[in-house]
């Protein structure tokens, strides 16, 4: 088995960025509205607070409390909407249940939508159309399998995960350019089954070391999306030491999907500051 090294292929792509941004007059500048305490959402936006400042990204936090009015966060994406300064906003998922995700991110100017997850995006994907800019997870798991340098076209692929956010739209960009795809629910029977069949595994279902050997096929790729903490620990969906002796290709949590998002979510930042 080998490992796809997420840490690795982001530090390049971030190294990229940078000396792009460095030859700019001025620079993108990313707004990020984190709404509550989730402590994983508060570490994850400090991670992209520190990685958008070392590649010269203009960085705000707008840190509001749990109960926050829907109408208030609506006026605020407004505000940055119209700030010229503004060049790409991001509201940090999950959002507090009193919430309409997605009508919050449907006020998002989508010329500043930065992880991808407007409506018109996601609708451009839905079509079979790629849009300008990729949800960032989606970005991540795509560079993730071009680091193995498969061929896609005859690979077929199990997505086990159906969330709006991760699964749907990788399935969508997915969808014509393999050989075969399906997604898969909680209420999929037989997922074992189904999953030791395809060559190329994603995982993103929020389930602690969920998916065993026993889902595998063997030399299969494993890309693994969950972020779990278990005592203390951060783990995927996928079970590591069960699934290592049988597949081709994992990624590791930590390491692998999570880093890559973070740089493909920067990556939109400075396209849309270039489209600007
Ligand atoms: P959601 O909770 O929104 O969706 C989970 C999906 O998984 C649902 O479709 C659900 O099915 C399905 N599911 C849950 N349990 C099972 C099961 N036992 N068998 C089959 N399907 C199941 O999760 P997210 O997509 O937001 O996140 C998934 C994971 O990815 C989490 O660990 C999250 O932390 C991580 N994540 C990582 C990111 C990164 O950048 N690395 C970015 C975003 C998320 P149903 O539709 O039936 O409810």
């Amino acid at each position: 088995m080998k490992l796809i090294n997420g840490q690795k292929i982001s530090n390049k792509i971030l190294a990229g960025l940078k000396r792009k941004t460095e030859k700019l007059k001025t620079k993108p500048f990313l707004a990020v509205i984190l709404i509550g305490k989730n402590p994983a959402s508060n570490l994850y936006v400090k991670i992209k607070e520190k990685r958008a400042k070392e590649i010269n990204i203009g960085f705000k936090k707008y840190l509001l409390p749990g109960k926050t009015k829907q109408s208030k966060i609506i006026g605020l994406i407004t505000e940055l909407n119209n700030n010229p300064k503004v060049t790409a906003i991001l509201v940090q998922l999950p959002l507090p249940r009193h919430l309409d995700t997605d009508k919050i991110i449907s006020t998002i100017d989508p010329n500043k939508d930065a992880d991808g997850l407007h409506p018109k995006h996601l609708n451009q994907l839905k079509r079979g159309q790629t849009p300008s800019i990729l949800p960032a997870t989606t970005g991540a798991i795509i560079e993730a399998l071009k680091s193995t340098r498969i061929n896609l076209k005859n690979k077929s692929v199990a997505i086990v995960g159906k969330s709006k956010i991760v699964g749907l739209p990788t399935y969508y960009y997915l969808k014509k350019r393999v050989k075969q795809i399906n997604i898969y629910n909680s209420k999929t029977k037989n997922l074992p089954g189904k999953c030791k069949r395809t060559d190329i595994l994603i995982v993103a279902i929020g389930q602690p070391n969920f998916i065993t050997a026993n889902y595998v096929k063997k030399n299969a790729i494993i890309i693994d999306v969950g972020i779990n903490k278990v005592s203390g620990k951060t783990v995927g969906d996928v079970d590591f030491e069960s699934v290592k002796k049988k597949a081709a290709w994992v990624t590791p949590v930590p390491g692998g999907i999570g880093p890559l998002t973070v740089s493909m979510l920067l990556k939109n930042c400075c396209l849309l500051y270039s489209f600007l």
